[in-house]
């Protein structure tokens, strides 16, 4: 990279968290497509390819499967998200470099995730940089219906007032972005995959979250 970033105009910094905040090395999001399939299978019979098929559905398709499916069966949001966020944090490290480079940046900083509270908060805190977030957008925020369906976009900037013009988003999903693009904010493609993307409406790409945000123009503080 020979140019900086330039982030002048941004006071809002808005961040998904897994594969985003730590790096998609650690494969712990496996761990928990590997939970929401056991719970599937353990609630409805299906076999696994069934209950896979459900997993990828609510990550990566329609989004809204699987809330429908749990009514079906009368589980509680609360039952299936303690569930599959039950998963061993020793993969993901503590970062003091990323710490200090999200505590350089200016105004409000986000987090808006398919992941639940419970997991946020175990995560943000396994990293070291729970205390440097204004707040969570989390899956239960979003009445478990998740990114990138457009109507939880529009929840989410409600719910934080949020300006899009003076936002960044940084996201490891390409589609996930093409929404925030949409609504107007600065969109930041990160992780290893991410040079190779050719969408329009990724404005930035980095494998490494840190140092782009270290070489980041930021806004002045004001006098
Ligand atoms: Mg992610």
């Amino acid at each position: 990279m020979t140019e900086r970033p330039d982030l002048t105009h941004i006071d809002t910094w808005l961040f998904d968290l897994d594969e985003t905040l730590y790096p998609a090395e650690t494969q712990l999001m496996d761990l928990i497509r590997g939970r929401i399939v056991a719970f599937v299978m353990k609630i409805t019979g299906l076999p696994q390819e069934q209950a896979n098929a459900i997993q990828r559905g609510w990550f990566e398709e329609h989004g809204a499967a699987l809330p429908g499916l749990l009514a079906e069966h009368k589980v509680t949001a609360t039952e299936f998200l303690t569930f599959v966020h039950d998963v061993p944090l020793d993969r993901v490290p503590p970062d003091p470099d990323l710490r200090i480079a999200i505590q350089r940046l200016p105004g409000r900083r986000l987090i808006f995730t398919n992941g639940a509270e419970i997991h946020a908060k175990r995560v943000t805190e396994k990293i070291g940089i729970a205390d440097l977030f204004e707040d969570v957008f989390h899956i239960e925020t979003g009445n478990l219906v998740p990114k990138p369906h457009p109507g939880t976009y529009a929840h989410m900037v409600g719910h934080f007032n949020l300006a899009p013009a003076h936002t960044a988003f940084f996201e490891d999903s390409e589609r996930n972005l093409e929404h925030a693009a949409a609504l107007g904010m600065t969109t930041i493609l990160v992780g290893p995959h991410a040079e190779q993307s050719k969408a329009d409406f990724i404005h930035y790409r980095t494998a490494r979250l840190t140092p782009f945000l270290m070489s980041a123009r930021l806004k002045e503080p004001s006098l």
